[in-house]
């Protein structure tokens, strides 16, 4: 089905938005237009569900988390960013993995299967996308997807 994907990602924000129970701030940078993509709405929605309740769950007091989508050629780009603990540079490929949790001390208050990003993956390259992470430790974290885009003919006409 065909989707503006800024209109979709919006609403999933807003929905996050106004349950969150944390002190944390959303920002958004997100193109003023519509960008129109082939998606399984279900899914994406538990793609961003799930990148996006790992972001809050790692925030600290009064962190921001960063909601974005940068459009290239032939993909658009979503990223989610926060400013948690962030992730040690061995272990960044591993976090996809099943069951997977960086540090198990750290993360056993948090609750949590490590199912999260692998079902993530999962349902990205099932729509022709990849997944991948940047991240400072200490500093915080970057989950981003890509998802294949066609630029409407509409937008070439300006
Ligand atoms: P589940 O999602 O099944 O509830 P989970 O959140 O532990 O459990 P994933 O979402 O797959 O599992 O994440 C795997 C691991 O990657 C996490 O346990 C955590 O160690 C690390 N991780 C994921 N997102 C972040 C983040 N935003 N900041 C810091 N670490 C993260
Ligand atoms: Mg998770």
């Amino acid at each position: 089905e065909w989707i503006d994907f800024i209109f979709f990602y919006n609403r999933i924000i807003d929905r996050f938005e106004m349950t969150k129970q944390q002190n944390v701030t959303f920002e958004r940078k997100l193109p003023d237009h519509s960008a129109f993509v082939e998606i399984d709405e279900d899914k994406l929605t538990q793609v961003l569900d799930n990148i996006i309740s790992n972001a809050m769950k790692y925030s600290p007091e009064g962190g921001r988390i960063t909601f974005s989508i940068e459009e290239k050629d032939e993909f658009i780009v979503v990223s989610v960013t926060d400013q948690g603990v962030g992730i040690p540079k061995e272990n960044i490929d591993q976090i996809f993995e099943r069951f997977y949790r960086v540090d198990k001390a750290r993360t056993r208050k948090l609750g949590g299967t490590g199912l999260g990003l692998a079902i993530a993956q999962e349902m990205v390259e099932a729509h022709g996308g990849d997944i991948w992470a940047t991240s400072t430790e200490g500093k915080g974290t970057t989950i981003s997807f890509s998802l294949p885009y066609v630029r409407s003919e509409e937008d070439d006409w300006e």
